[in-house]
């Protein structure tokens, strides 16, 4: 049986298993076509109450567990050979992965062509709202480039902490870590703390995750809501640029990545992330997936070693599918404004897509905000973006939706290739019951 079938029915038997979060997903899609938001409004307040609630719960966790998973990680992998070792793997794969990624997207984009016939469709409303923050922010990239790569060292790790600000604090817990693990056994008590804290936040997840389907039935009913369907007539082309290449990405490179470094099998691994990969779907965070990540991840056989080091880092740090939209809008906006695509500057364009969407959180929209460092980065002027902009924040959500599969998805390939690699995987688990199943 070729890979993609093989992909295809574990996914289907994962939306079997997970039947529940299923039915929310096409209720969702159902309650948000028979309610838009313009003539509904208050359905609408309703249900984005609740999906703002479950988003505000499903995050509640994630400080707490980046923080001790880093920890307990480079604390598990102790002696510090094996953790450059780790991480310098991590580094080859996720860079191999994104690097494909934006290849295979500027490769489309450029035979497809979307932003040919998208001149027409401009939203008034919408162009208004998104002038202020599109000007904003690459005016404050403008000014602060060198600034920003300064923020990214944390002179007050508590500050950076508090803002949430991801980036900076990764990188000073994992000097900590580092250093706890330098320091020896006096370390011990406070290493014990965060695997408490570990445990804990694991257990808060499983109680969230009885609210999955309805936290997921008011995701997607808001979603569609707002934009309705008859956009995706309009820009179609984009779209389908857009799922072509999310798709390639989902069903051909993350499989081949698989067979090329490791004997994972791919079925296997799909079918025991398909929890992760539909609630990636609905929540269109990465951050928000991680526990779950980290849950179907453990329990299929992927040491905590691995988990705990890989997963929170590429929920954080690799951002492919992210990638691919960034550099297909690019595109797409240059083909739009009629700006003259060569081969230096589409390298370009792809280059800074790597950057920007690792440096986006694995939160809704994330991608769409740190897009202006790529247009910033190729000299485009807000007042020639600002319409191209606001089309593509009107489809902005679904698509949101669609990358963070990807960038949940290819966390977990790196994580199941390192484990392979370093004799972390434990088969039996992976192939269990469960696993005959996906396969049968
Ligand atoms: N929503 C994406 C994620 O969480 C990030 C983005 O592209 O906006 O992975």
């Amino acid at each position: 049986m070729g890979l993609h079938m093989q992909v295809i029915i574990a996914l289907l038997l994962g939306i079997k298993r997970n039947g529940h979060i299923f039915i929310g997903l096409i209720l969702g899609v159902l309650v948000g076509l028979f309610f838009p938001k313009d003539s509904y409004g208050q359905v609408y307040s309703i249900l984005s109450f609740i999906a703002k609630a479950f988003i505000n719960i499903i995050q509640m966790v994630v400080l707490p567990l980046v923080i001790s998973a880093i920890i307990i990680g480079v604390s598990n992998i102790g002696d510090s050979k094996q953790l450059a070792k780790f991480g310098s793997k991590m580094i080859l794969y996720y860079g191999i992965i994104t690097v494909l990624a934006v290849s295979i997207a500027a490769i489309i984009a450029i035979v497809m062509q979307p932003g040919l016939n998208a001149q027409s469709l401009v939203n008034p409303d919408i162009i208004q709202n998104v002038q202020g923050s599109v000007t904003e922010a690459i005016q404050y990239q403008k000014e602060n480039m060198v600034q920003i790569f300064l923020d990214l060292i944390p002179k007050n790790p508590f500050e950076a902490l508090a803002s949430g600000n991801m980036i900076p604090v990764i990188i000073f817990v994992s000097i900590f870590a580092v250093a706890l693990t330098r320091a020896g056994e006096i370390s011990r008590p406070l290493v014990s703390f965060f695997e408490s804290i570990f445990a804990a936040t694991m257990k808060v997840t499983d109680w969230i995750m009885y609210l999955a389907a309805p936290g997921i039935f008011a995701l997607t009913a808001t979603a569609v809501s707002s934009f309705g369907v008859e956009i995706f007539g309009v820009i179609s082309k984009y779209a389908i640029a857009i799922c072509l290449a999310l798709a390639i990405q989902f069903f051909i490179i993350y499989p081949i990545m698989l067979k090329v470094f490791s004997k994972v099998p791919v079925g296997r691994l799909y079918a025991a992330i398909s929890e992760a990969i539909m609630v990636a779907f609905g929540t269109a965070s990465s951050s928000a997936t991680l526990p779950l990540t980290i849950t179907c991840c453990e329990k299929r056989g992927i040491s905590n070693k691995v988990c705990s080091f890989v997963l929170p880092l590429g929920a954080t740090l690799n951002m492919d599918g992210t990638a691919i939209i960034q550099v297909i809008a690019v595109i797409f906006l240059a083909q739009m404004y009629g700006i003259d695509l060569s081969p230096l500057l589409i390298f370009e364009i792809a280059a800074l897509a790597i950057v920007a969407s690792s440096t986006s959180a694995g939160i809704p929209g994330a991608g769409m905000i740190t897009i202006a460092l790529i247009l910033n980065g190729i000299g485009l002027t807000p007042q020639q973006l600002v319409v191209g902009f606001s089309l593509l924040f009107t489809i902005e959500r679904f698509f949101d939706m669609l990358r963070t599969i990807c960038n949940v998805t290819s966390d977990a390939i790196v994580a199941a290739i390192i484990a392979d690699n370093e004799n972390e995987l434990n088969y039996e688990l992976l192939c269990g019951v469960e696993g005959e199943k996906a396969q049968a």
